[in-house]
């Protein structure tokens, strides 16, 4: 077993890290995808701080921005929903959205890492989500007509664009 080899005194521990050296207690992942999120839950379970590190402005990867799964067929939500209040609910897990990995010192075991945390230009703490700022704001882009294509078929249109019905028609 791992604990007992690492107990020996000399001899490399399993994990690779350098002996003599203390491993800090915390883990980073980076990317907060289906696959960044069940790896940060699995080492939040076995009591291990970790830091989820993303990109974009909020968790869950493409998997949200589907509304099917393949082959099954299943609710893309339906599997995520769970995993994504999971996250951000474990006390063991710190998200830092936002952000991005800037710079990795170190060796296994003890890693020191750079982050770069993007700004919002709200007060996270504070900021509830009701999106009045968003839709008072006079830089938004949103366009005018909204275009469903199938690759280079256009397969519905907006009402705005006059359209009889106002939905998706072939
Ligand atoms: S207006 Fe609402 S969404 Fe915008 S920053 Fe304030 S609380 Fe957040």
């Amino acid at each position: 077993m791992a604990g007992q080899e690492s107990g020996h005194p000399g001899a490399a521990p399993a994990c690779g890290v350098p002996t003599g050296a203390a491993p800090v207690g915390a883990a980073m992942v980076i990317g907060s995808g289906v696959a960044g999120m069940q790896a940060a839950l699995d080492l939040a379970a076995s009591g291990i701080k970790v830091y989820l590190v993303e990109s974009a402005p909020a968790i869950g990867g493409k998997m949200v921005q589907f509304d099917k799964t393949f082959p099954t067929n299943d609710c893309a939500t339906c599997i995520i929903s769970p995993k994504l209040v999971e996250v951000a609910r474990n006390p063991n897990i710190t998200l830092l959205t936002y952000s991005e990995v800037t710079a990795v010192e170190g060796t296994a075991g003890n890693f020191k890492v750079r982050v770069k945390r993007k700004s919002r230009f709200v007060d996270e703490e504070r900021c509830t989500g009701c999106g009045i700022c968003w839709n008072a704001c006079v830089s938004r882009r949103i366009p005018l007509v909204k275009t469903i294509r199938k690759g280079s078929l256009v397969i519905g249109r907006s009402k705005d664009e006059g359209t009889s019905d106002g939905d998706l028609h072939p």
